[in-house]
């Protein structure tokens, strides 16, 4: 009896795996229509220096224009093609695209930086560094250092060595790094010493609660401090209130991104967002610190 028990579990495990792959596939070959069927955009969100009320740039952002379904954010649809190749298809889409609209707003005489996030798989595809150069050169007046490319600290768990020698190849086309949601990572203090990255974020979960939380603030406090040392900028995602910007002024982080200055955005309404922003009075007013 115990037997035939457990050959009926081991059935409905079965079908249950088969369940799981058939979601899989079907959401595989949607994903793979929806690009051919150009149902992908991006958003961009404004990143700003809160001392200098400038805009520094923004970052890409996608989206899923679902026919159905409505506007998807990358949290329904990314999970399902990690570990897939289609992260490389999607990922070259973003970045041709990226390119375009730098082109457009280069055309514009708006000159900022854009950033898009790179999947440390697509990161270690052999094609990659290729990918930037055609893209480059297929944008001749394009000045590769408008282009940021983010990337998971923990995209380096693998092969620091391999991601070190893919991001110098990079650098030296002009393009910039940043490590996103830094603090998140298993190593990020590894990290940090190892990868050539010029900018570190910090995760918006340690600045949700940076006003309320002493142990949050002391996190915050030391990355940048950290940064400062090892001669890197900095930024803090998720600013949300002008006491968020407030208090990372304090302490010596003067670039955000966050809804507290702007939520991402359609591409065709950045211009006017970047034209008409009113930087905060009460940010303006923070003196420099003096640098250590
Ligand atoms: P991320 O790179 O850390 O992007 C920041 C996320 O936080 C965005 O969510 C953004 O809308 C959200 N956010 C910005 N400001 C605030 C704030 O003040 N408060 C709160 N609560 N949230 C804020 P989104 O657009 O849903 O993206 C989620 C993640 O999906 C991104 O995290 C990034 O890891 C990934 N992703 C997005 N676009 C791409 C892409 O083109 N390629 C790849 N590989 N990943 C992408
Ligand atoms: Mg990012
Ligand atoms: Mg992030
Ligand atoms: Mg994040």
């Amino acid at each position: 009896v115990a037997k035939q028990r457990g050959k009926n579990r081991y059935h409905r495990f079965d079908q249950e795996l088969d369940r799981i792959a058939l979601i899989r596939g079907e959401t595989l070959t949607q994903i793979e229509a929806a690009l051919i069927n150009n149902q992908f955009v991006l958003y961009f969100q404004p990143k700003v220096n809160m001392r200098l009320g400038k805009v520094l740039g923004a970052e890409a952002l996608i989206r899923w224009q679902h026919p159905e379904r409505g506007l998807l954010s990358p949290a329904a649809f990314l999970p399902d093609i990690e570990g897939t190749e289609m992260v490389i298809a999607l990922g070259n889409w973003v970045f041709a695209r990226a390119l375009d609209h730098l082109q457009n707003w280069q055309n514009m005489g708006l000159n900022i930086v854009i950033s898009i996030n790179i999947a440390p798989r697509h990161l270690l595809h052999h094609d990659f560094v290729e990918t930037l150069r055609a893209g480059f050169a297929a944008h001749p007046q394009l000045r590769p250092h408008c282009l940021e490319l983010e990337i998971l600290e923990t995209a380096a768990l693998e092969d620091i060595g391999r991601v070190t020698a893919v991001m110098k190849e990079c650098q030296k086309l002009g393009v910039g790094f940043a490590l996103d949601d830094f603090g998140t990572g298993y190593s990020s203090l590894t990290y940090l010493k190892a990868l050539p990255a010029e900018t570190l974020k910090i995760d918006q979960s340690f600045i949700r609660d940076i006003l309320g939380d002493p142990e949050d603030l002391a996190i915050v406090a030391g990355i940048i401090n950290l940064t400062a040392a090892f001669h890197r900028q900095v930024i803090a995602e998720g600013v949300e209130t002008e006491e968020h910007g407030l208090l990372l002024l304090k302490l010596g982080c003067d670039n955000a991104q966050g809804y507290g200055i702007a939520r991402p955005m359609p591409a065709g309404d950045l211009p006017a967002w970047i034209a008409n922003w009113l930087p905060n009075q009460e940010w303006l007013k923070k003196p420099a610190l003096p640098s250590p």
